[in-house]
């Protein structure tokens, strides 16, 4: 099968027993796990052979959406607990015909033993409802044809998929389904029909092309094509004010129906979820959405996965989400303890290790919900429940006073008589990319990090942000970073990010254009005791807002997201003094935008050289600061980039020229994501 890979070969001496004749699969035994990275599969895209299928009218499975065998489907979404065996995922119910029952037992047929085998005689069907509820159409293909035809005209629908429900529009009405949904600037994904029709509104990179058709069928970020009118703005509708659009191939059955019945090639498609809580999994739950028409099937989601989101760099990917199709991987990471790590505050996800391998669980969220807390409680049983780790020996947690994730995590390590191990947020940042990206050969080393992250509770108990740091597994030494700046209002700092940029130019003695005195007044009597942060994100976020790129923040990161395009399309004009404050430095920013300010730029490529002029010197005096330590400290000559920041290809681009420049060699994140 294309999905099997070798895990291992034993030898055992002696001789073959003369006897053998025949070669069979037997019953798996229940509870065992062997080889715990196969034991545990993931969801796989519709393979060819199953694609050919439901379009041959002759097949059995003619536009049968439930449609797949051994090497693709649903897997992770639908099974509770292992081993994989049809009684133990959500296809229990559906007891196979008999004709499903000869190619299942058949060693010749593809679907030989596959466990979540089904066909129109036997498996789960499709029911198509308006939006009061009411049964418009039952059973085969008609509900999604049907379905098809009504989003075609412009409705919006939300359909059952294996591991969650999905909001589903038509390309153009893309302004109606903000208006609907209530999401002003947050970008969607596009699905599309095939691979050509996505190279019509985007170039590609081969790499973007070889994760858009990988099996795990991820929402791919690439970049936006220039249009002609209308289609320029329905693109800036996506993603407004963003150079890069989310796309993706269909992935089940069903995608691959709904396309055969559409006219349109593009369908956008996000998850069905009320803000700040995830996606929702339940038949009669998703009704409170008020869509106009639903599309769901009568199989239950046991696992849920959002759409996988990445990025590629060369050869690296970088997961920002990483979930359906890529959970739950093994990462091997050494050590025989079972710990279990509860994540931060934002995008959360739990890890377990067992025998020396982590295993994640698949993207959480923001743990701002009693739903996202309870996804949370969810993903880690049934995970325990894979590894057969009941009782963790360790539970690791973040330094964080106050973080919810922390307060659970010394629960659980009472009730497991577990010791409990504090990690330092940026820390865990950085070892997570020695376990991604360096040879375990040489993992008892230190090596130089730039860890640019939002906020992670410091040693010191102020709020870091981004840091240099000469780390290993064990641990780590500080040794410089950004200039520490009041978030005034604190939270409404990050939402409104002018108030950075003021407490930045106050700093210095100058007027905010935008601030008049009064406001200025109130703003810095604020700040007095207002939290520090030193977080790369928030300078971006504060030149977002002093060039009115963006100066309300409406989903996580979106200020700073928008000030890509212009480091994409600026150069290196101006040579900016990067001041130090204190022993090891602090960079300062404050002292940047300052320099900055006296500038007057009236075109958008020379506000985008001054902005890429402002973050390369950044960038430049952080790569600085961490070659004199590494030659210090003797270290191996490489230096690793991780946070949040580490997803902005620009920047990494800076930070591999400047490391470079310096016959340093740098370390990117390839399968943990940075953030
Ligand atoms: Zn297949
Ligand atoms: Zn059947």
């Amino acid at each position: 099968p294309v999905l099997a890979g070798v895990e291992k070969v034993v030898h055992l001496p002696g001789e073959p027993p003369e006897d053998v004749t025949d070669f069979r699969i037997v019953k798996s035994t229940r509870g065992e796990t062997t080889g715990l990275s196969a034991g545990i599969p993931m969801d796989t895209a519709l393979c060819e052979d199953c694609a050919a299928e439901i379009f041959d009218p002759e097949n059995r499975r003619y536009l049968y959406p439930f449609t797949n065998c051994t090497t693709c489907g649903a897997r992770f979404t639908v099974t509770r607990r292992l081993p994989y065996d049809r009684a133990n995922t959500a296809m229990a119910p559906f007891e196979m015909c008999e004709e499903c029952r000869r190619e299942y037992e058949d060693p010749m047929d593809r679907r030989f033993h596959a466990q979540t085998i089904s066909c129109p005689n036997c498996g789960p069907t499709f029911t198509l409802y308006d939006r009061m509820g009411n049964r418009i159409s039952e059973g085969g293909w008609g509900p999604l044809k049907e379905f098809a035809n009504l989003v075609d005209a412009g409705n919006i629908g939300v359909m059952k998929t294996w591991g969650g429900m999905q909001i589903v529009s038509l390309f153009e009405k893309v302004w109606d389904l903000r208006e609907w949904y209530r999401r002003r600037e947050k970008p969607f994904a596009v699905m599309a029909r095939d691979l050509y029709s996505i190279e019509a509104i985007a170039d590609l990179k081969d790499e973007d092309r070889a994760m858009l058709v990988h099996p795990g069928r991820p929402i791919v970020l690439v970049r936006k094509k220039r249009l002609k009118p209308p289609w320029d703005e329905v693109m800036d509708g996506i993603s407004p004010g963003l150079d890069t659009i989310g796309v993706f191939l269909p992935y089940t059955a069903l995608h691959y129906i709904l396309f055969y019945f559409m006219e349109s090639d593009f369908l956008i498609v996000t998850s069905a979820n009320r803000r700040g809580e995830p996606m929702v999994t339940d038949n009669e739950e998703i009704f409170s959405l008020n869509a106009d028409y639903y599309l769901l099937h009568d199989r239950d989601i046991v696992n849920r996965a959002d759409d996988s989101l990445l990025k590629t760099f060369g050869d690296n990917v970088f997961f920002i989400r990483k979930s359906r199709g890529f959970v739950p991987e093994a990462i091997r990471i050494g050590g025989r303890l079972s710990v279990m790590a509860m994540g931060a505050e934002e995008n959360l996800t739990i890890t377990i290790s067992r025998d020396g391998w982590a295993y994640h669980s698949q993207y959480i969220g923001n743990a701002e919900s009693y739903g996202v807390m309870e996804f949370g409680r969810d993903a880690s049983r049934t995970l325990r429940r894979y590894l057969g780790v009941e009782r963790p020996e360790v539970i690791a947690v973040d330094m964080h006073p106050k973080y919810r994730t922390r307060r659970i995590g010394e629960r659980l390590a009472e009730k497991f008589g577990a010791s409990l191990v504090e990690i330092q947020h940026h820390h865990a940042h950085a070892a997570s990319l020695i376990i991604d990206s360096v040879s375990p050969r040489v993992w008892d080393h230190r090596f130089a990090f730039i860890t640019a992250d939002g906020t992670g509770y410091g040693p010191d108990g102020t709020a870091w942000g981004g840091e240099i740091l000469l780390a290993g597994l064990s641990g780590y030494k500080w040794i410089g970073g950004l200039e520490q700046v009041p978030l005034i209002g604190g939270e409404k700092a990050i939402r409104y990010p002018e108030r950075v940029a003021f407490a930045m130019l106050d700093r210095r003695g100058i007027d905010h254009p935008l601030i008049d005195d009064m406001q200025a007044e109130m703003l810095r009597r604020a700040a007095a005791g207002a939290p520090l942060s030193s977080g790369l994100g928030r300078f971006l976020d504060a030149i977002s807002a002093y060039y009115t790129i963006c100066v309300e923040r409406t989903y996580n990161g979106e200020p700073a997201m928008k000030v890509e395009p212009y480091l994409v399309k600026g150069s290196l004009v101006y040579r900016f003094e990067v001041e130090t404050v204190g022993d090891p430095p602090r960079f300062s920013t404050s002292g940047l935008l300052a320099q900055a300010v006296h500038l007057d730029p009236t075109t958008f490529s020379e506000r985008a050289d001054i902005i890429y002029s402002m973050v390369h010197a950044l960038i430049d005096a952080m790569v600085e600061r961490a070659r004199e330590q590494i030659i210090e400290a003797n270290l191996d000559r490489r230096i690793g980039f991780t946070g949040g920041v580490a997803y902005s290809i620009p920047i990494v681009k800076m930070f591999v020229d400047l490391a470079e420049e310096r016959r340093l060699k740098p370390i990117l994140h390839n399968s943990v994501p940075a953030g």
